[in-house]
Parts: C-alpha cells; structure tokens; sequence
C-alpha cells in the first residue's frame, strides 16, 4: 500500500453538522493508484445508536410537514447539490475510480431523482371505497415507516442512495445511511450540502465503516424500521435473515447477470453498441450490466468482431485522465476476481477475442485497471455464465433461435435487467413476457428510468426502487372502515 498526504476526516454526519465516530480508522484509496489518501474513523455501535436517534428526533417534525412542504425542502435542498456539482465529482472520482464523465452523469442523476420524487410529492392520492356495505365507506391510510436504514454499495455511491433517500424522505421517514466503507466522501458532502440546502437537521445522517461491524450494528438496532440495501446476493441474504428477527421491512436490490439476446432481424450495429455500452459501462460494476451474450448463430460472427472492435478501442485511463473512457475496478480484490473468473472460463473452452488481463501501460501499473475482455463461445457452464462477473469482461454465447435463448437466459439464478434486439413484435413481446428478469429493454440501451419501478426476481433481489411504487415500499398502510352511526 503507497501512501501521500492524507485527508482526515471525523467519519460521521449527524443532526445536521459533522460528528466525530471513535471507532477504528478507515482508509480510502485511490483505484487509478493505488495510494491511500484519506482516513476517517469508524461508526462504533454507540456512534450508530447516537445518529438512529437523531433520526428519531427529527421524525417527529419531518413526518408530520405537509408531504409538499416535505418537497419543497427537498427540491431546494437537490438545487443547492446540483449547484456543487464541480466539487462532487472530482472527489467520486477519486475515491470509486470512474471516469470524470461518468461521475457527473451518476451525480446528475442522483439529483434528478431527488427532484422526480419532489415532483410526485404534489402528485399523491389516496384511496377510497364508498360502499363497503349499505352506509360503510372504507378508507387507506398511508403512513411512514419511521427510521430508515439505506446501506449503500461503492459501483455508484451517490444514485443508489438517491433511490432510497428520495422516496424515504418524501414519504415522511428520516434516513441514517451506511455508505461503503471504500467510498464514504462523496456521499458525506452530498449529506452537508443538503443540510446547507435547507434539508432540517437529522432528517439525513451518515454513518460509515465497515459492513460486518457498522453496517450491522445498523440492521440489527431496535429503532430502525427498514433496512433499504443495494449490493451483493450473500450480504442481502444475511439482512433478511437479520430483519425476520423483529419482522422488519427490507427492500433489497442484489446482484445480477443480465442477457442480451441479439436476434438475427436486429439491427446489429446498434445492439453491438449496446452490449459495449452495457458491459463497459462504469468498468463493468453494475447490477443491471449486460453480462452474458446470447447471439443467433446466422449473425454471431458478425456480432463477435463488432463488439471486440469497440472493446479494443475503449481508451482506458485512469478516470481524471483527458479522453478516458473506462477507469479501474474499484478495489484490486475486485479486479483479481475479475480476471479469475475469466481465466476459469478459458480454462474450459471460448476464444479470447479482446483483452484478458492488465494494460501494460507502465502509468497504470499501479492501478486496479483490467482490459475490456471479450470471451466467444464459453461453455454453457462456465463460470462467466452462472457467477456474477462484476467487472468488464464479457461472453458471448451462439444460439440457434429465440427458444434456446430464453432458455438460457433464464437458466441463472439472477433476473434483475435483460436486453433483446430484434425487429419482429411477436419476438419482442415473446422475450419481454418470457424473460424472468424485473426489467427487459427492447431496442434500447441499458438505461434506467425514474417512471418505472425497479428491482430484481429470484436472488436479485426484493422490493422495488424507481417509480411510483418506490413510496409504497417505504409507508404502512391502514384500512379504515367508516360507519354511518353518529
Ligand atoms: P457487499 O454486499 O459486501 O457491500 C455492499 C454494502 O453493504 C457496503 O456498504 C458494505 O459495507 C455493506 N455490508 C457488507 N456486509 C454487511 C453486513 N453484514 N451487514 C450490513 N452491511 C454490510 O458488496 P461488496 O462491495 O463486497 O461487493 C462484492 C460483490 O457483490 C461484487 O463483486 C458484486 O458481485 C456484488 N455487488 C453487487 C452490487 C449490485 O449493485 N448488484 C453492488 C455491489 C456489489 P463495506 O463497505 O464495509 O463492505
């Protein structure tokens, strides 16, 4: 581990103003580097019970705002981030390795769906049912849950606690969130300029440090009444484990291993461009990446030199770098489990057709960086086709039509995002119905969008993020049922 000058920081964020947590230091490192420059203290069980009930005292107030004064403070709140955005993305480079580009898209973003929540706030209704029996009309409360708990991963600190915060605030609950131990600064700032923003003290608190200790210390304290997680299928297992204990509401979104399934009708440069897009993307850390291939036959030769084209031609660099287009992996343990999974593939067949290691740019040697890496023709069971690969390597797989593809696609334990290409309706629908996944997009790119709901089936997940039904994950319902007797 290299070391430079190193920024100190007091690790938590409280009640609307810094707090000092008086657990072990956490270090922050460099992914294009390697060097550690900052370290900041762990949140101690104390320390995360000191910031739980902060967040219960701020309830009280919070919760009973008018839900549209509720968005007016939070849309202020949002401008005065996106007023910061230079400041913002610099430090999430530095501290989860993307590219410049790329950290002001995930911060642009995570504003935006602050804001597309503040806009449901003046949207909400209720229900009502007017004749239950003769004179018995029945009503639907809807209340919030109270404290929220939003344990976040490091692929994109500062949305994926946006999808949490957004809804939890609006619905009426205060939030302590738990960012990854390896990228706690962004989302520290993002939590003060908030508050300077308007956003009333301890209605959004910090803690950070490890998962096993902070983060269960979070799960497991007895005021918090939700636990809204985003990262791996194991750690999300062990929450729902956790959270049966006192029934508590969890949402998670887990991992993925997403299909593309490019048909032989389909527009081929554009679904190329898709995989690349959708594999490449933020070096390949994301739960709804494109991760595994599945091309008809007639096209696949066609498909297979199109992608490893545009994978030879990604610029990789480090993510402050003039014209990079992909950073490192975020952690070296991140980028060796990468490159195992691809040599385990190889070891049983597939051509290596693009990367396959680290560049050997000497400037980078440091660095966590691995090569866009394309694998044809892998077999069915290799690793890359039953693991999550979270990191830019990609198979491809021929198929000889839509019925094989689907079989295989839904032949994982994952069914978060899904992708086909083709120009035939009856295809598109057939996919989109059949496909076990919680989204398929057809003829577009990977994108996710606000409007709709998120979230995965089978071990990629439970509840949904995005859309209108995000609030619902985040209140109580209450039936009431009115008489008509005085
Ligand atoms: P984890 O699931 O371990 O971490 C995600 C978040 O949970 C972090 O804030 C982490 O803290 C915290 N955490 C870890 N253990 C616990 C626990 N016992 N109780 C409460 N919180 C906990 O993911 P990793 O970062 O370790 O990544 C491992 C793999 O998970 C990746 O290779 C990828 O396959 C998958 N993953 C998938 C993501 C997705 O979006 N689908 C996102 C991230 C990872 P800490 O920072 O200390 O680890």
């Amino acid at each position: 581990m290299s070391t430079g000058t190193i920024i100190s920081c007091p690790g938590g964020f409280v009640d609307g103003a810094e707090y000092a947590h008086s657990g072990a230091a956490v270090y922050v490192t460099n992914p294009a580097t390697g060097q550690v420059f900052a370290e900041l203290p762990s949140a101690t069980e104390g320390d995360v019970d000191v910031a739980v009930r902060a967040a219960g005292r701020a309830f009280d107030q919070w919760s009973v705002l008018a839900v549209r004064k509720r968005g007016e403070l939070l849309g202020r709140a949002a401008d005065h981030v996106e007023g910061h955005l230079d400041e913002l993305v610099p430090l999430l480079t530095r501290e989860q390795g993307k590219t410049l580009r790329d950290a002001r898209i995930e911060l642009t973003k995570a504003v935006d769906t602050l804001m597309h929540y503040v806009g449901l706030s003046k949207a909400l209704r209720g229900a009502h049912t007017p004749n239950l029996d003769p004179g018995i009309e029945g009503i639907v409360l809807r209340r919030p849950l109270g404290v929220v708990g939003a344990i976040v991963p490091w692929n994109f600190p500062t949305t994926l606690l946006s999808n949490k915060l957004a809804p939890a605030l609006i619905a009426g609950n205060t939030v302590v969130a738990k960012p990854a131990s390896t990228t706690p600064l962004t989302t520290l700032r993002f939590a003060e300029l908030l508050t300077e923003g308007g956003l009333p003290p301890g209605v959004f608190n910090i803690v950070t440090g490890s998962g096993s200790s902070t983060g269960t210390a979070l799960v497991t304290h007895p005021e918090i009444r939700k636990i809204a997680f985003t990262g791996s299928t194991a750690v999300g297992e062990q929450i729902m484990a956790l959270a049966a204990r006192g029934t508590m509401r969890v949402t998670l979104e887990l991992g993925g291993s997403g299909p593309m399934i490019i048909c032989d009708d389909a527009d081929l440069g554009a679904a190329a461009s898709a995989a690349s897009m959708g594999r490449f993307y933020n070096c390949g850390q994301a739960c709804l990446a494109i991760k595994r291939v599945y091309v008809f036959d007639s096209v696949a030769d066609e498909v297979i030199d199109q992608i490893t084209a545009k994978a030879k031609r990604l610029r990789v660099g480090r993510g402050d770098a003039e014209g990079a287009q992909m950073g490192p992996l975020h952690t070296a343990a991140q980028r060796d489990e990468v490159a195992r999974q691809v040599e385990r593939t190889l070891a049983g067949g597939g051509t290596l057709t693009a990367g396959g290691g680290r560049p050997q740019d000497p400037e980078l040697s440091d660095g966590f960086f691995y090569l866009p890496t394309v694998i044809a023709d892998p077999p069915h069971d290799a690793p890359m086709a039953i693991e999550e690969v979270f990191g830019p390597a990609l198979p491809i797989w021929r198929v000889a039509d839509l019925h094989e593809a689907i079989e295989r696609a839904n032949a994982s334990q994952f069914g978060l995002g899904s992708s086909v290409w083709t120009r035939d309706l009856r295809r598109a629908r057939e996919a989109a119905q059949r496909i076990e996944a919680g989204y398929t997009w057809i003829n577009s790119p990977t994108k996710v969008y606000d409007e709709l709901p998120f979230g995965g089936w089978k071990s990629s997940g439970y509840g949904k993020e995005h859309g209108q039904e995000a609030l619902d994950y985040y209140t109580e319902t209450k039936s009431v049922v009115i008489g008509s007797t005085p």
